[in-house]
């Protein structure tokens, strides 16, 4: 009954913060729901039609109104939305509670919680915790920024379920005074992200670092022992440290082409590249993480084996999409960093034709233009970075043959015209898409379908 009759205002609806999940949970228990987004009715229309089964007092689109939060008990907000918000103050100086979707799942959660973040490899690590900790038989569910919202299915977790969470750094804003804690948490790595959104650098890392700080002393850190920065992060937590050596701490390492897993007594050895179907370095060390964690839950190396073994690579990621001709096509959409793409251009031994840049989150991107210009042989450049990066690969000289573009059509003809068989053609772009895409997917789905129909494009 904590709900019934309460005003509250979802603030955000679409993407994936939640908004829509929020909707179902409170609507069915007989919250009084206001949905409050800047966005457009067309812009939302997935979103709406998702709730357009439920009651809802109010929907305001397009602007917001001061009503819609001075006279709410409760606002749910979206990650995206910074905490300093104009709205949010007059609806906190009105005593309204502040909260999010991630906030209300912790509260009601009785699952076992793996909360899964890092500034890359994030949503592969926790989909490949989700397959090994299913392929040994347990109940478990996968959410966070992933997938859909758990919040309307929240009830029927049952408490030896576990909950797979990938939490980006402004779901885990809110997490400090929250209990309980996660009862495993995982940091793939660190790297500037998001400062648009942060304002600093120690801003994003506190954010990030709350996955871990209030953690009990009973529960598990996984930490990438390579990230030097990682390693500074505070912890009451047990750890198990994640890397490419060999350490004598507990942790799963690499040796080779084998994994070890070392629990501080026993160790246990098993081929994961023969078990992995993912390319690339990166790919290993999501695998040395969501091992270590299904290992330390209990799973057997049976499952550990059968799980990574059926894995499927998450679309976006480094997905092959085409190959004409002996060219492979790659969408690796997702790539919104530079470390990602450096992850992404590891992967290969083949020549590569790069389609980089986007919208500008105002990272320094010198060194990003001198790893693609060393690494790659033609560099088709994309959004607004587009033109950044133009000038600093000028400046630097750079051999690889490069071109600004004006729109992706242009940018993927010009990469066929460069590309030659036994060449790989790759779309990662370090930046994100929203100044022509309204998110990586759709950035992805547009390549696809421009290299699969680009008339001439065929045989070469
Ligand atoms: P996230 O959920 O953090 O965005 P994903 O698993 O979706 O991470 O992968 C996003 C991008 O990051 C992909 O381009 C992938 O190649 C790259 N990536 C994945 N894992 C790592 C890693 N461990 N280190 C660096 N880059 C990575």
């Amino acid at each position: 009954m904590e709900y019934q009759g309460k005003r509250v205002t979802v603030m955000g609806l679409g993407g994936f913060g939640g908004g829509v999940g929020a909707v179902r949970f409170l609507a069915a228990r007989g919250a009084r729901v206001t949905i409050a987004d800047l966005c457009d009715e067309s812009e939302l229309a997935e979103s709406l039609a998702a709730v357009s089964d439920l009651p809802i007092s109010a929907i305001h689109l397009g602007e917001h109104r001061t009503a819609d939060f001075s006279n709410a008990e409760m606002i749910v907000a979206s990650p995206a939305v910074p905490r300093a918000n104009r709205f949010l103050n007059i609806g906190r100086d009105a005593g309204a509670v502040i909260t999010s979707e991630m906030t209300l799942f912790w509260k009601h959660n009785r699952g076992k919680v793996v909360a899964v973040t890092g500034s890359n490899g994030k949503s592969t690590t926790a989909a490949l915790i989700h397959a090994l900790l299913t392929a040994d038989g347990r109940r478990c569910h996968l959410g966070g920024n992933i997938g859909h919202s758990l919040l309307p299915i929240v009830a029927e977790i049952a408490s030896d379920d576990v909950v797979v969470l990938e939490l980006s750094s402004f779901q885990l804003e809110d997490l400090a005074p929250l209990h309980p804690q996660p009862d495993v948490a995982v940091v793939t790595n660190f790297t500037p992200n998001h400062l648009d959104r942060h304002g600093t650098l120690e801003a994003y890392r506190q954010a990030k670092q709350n996955i871990v700080a209030w953690q009990r002393s009973d529960q598990l850190a996984i930490l990438n022992a390579d990230d030097a920065d990682i390693m500074q992060w505070p912890t009451p937590a047990r750890r198990l440290m994640v890397s490419a050596q060999p350490h004598d701490s507990p942790g799963i390492y690499r040796d080779g082409d084998d994994a070890v897993y070392f629990d501080g007594c026993a160790t246990q050895r098993f081929p994961l590249a023969q078990w992995l179907p993912l390319p690339g370095a990166h790919n290993f060390q999501n695998a040395l993480a969501a091992a270590g964690c299904a290992i330390s839950l209990g799973a057997s190396l049976t499952a550990v084996e059968a799980g990574l073994k059926s894995f499927q690579a998450l679309p976006h990621r480094l997905q092959l999409v085409a190959d004409i001709d002996g060219r492979r096509f790659y969408d690796d959409s997702i790539a919104t960093t530079p470390e990602s793409v450096a992850a992404a251009l590891q992967a290969f031994t083949a020549p590569i034709i790069l389609l980089a840049g986007g919208y500008d989150k105002e990272i320094d991107l010198t060194d990003f233009a001198r790893l693609i210009g060393t690494r790659c042989k033609a560099i088709a450049l994309l959004g607004q970075t587009g033109e950044r990066l133009q000038a600093c690969l000028q400046a630097e000289e750079s051999a690889a043959d490069f071109q600004h573009c004006g729109n992706l059509e242009e940018a993927v003809r010009w990469c066929h015209t460069r590309a030659t068989k036994g060449d790989v053609v790759l779309l990662s772009p370090g930046c994100a898409s929203y100044d022509w895409f309204r998110d990586f997917r759709e950035r992805g789905n547009a390549f696809s379908t421009l290299v699969n129909n680009c008339p001439g494009c065929k045989a070469g």
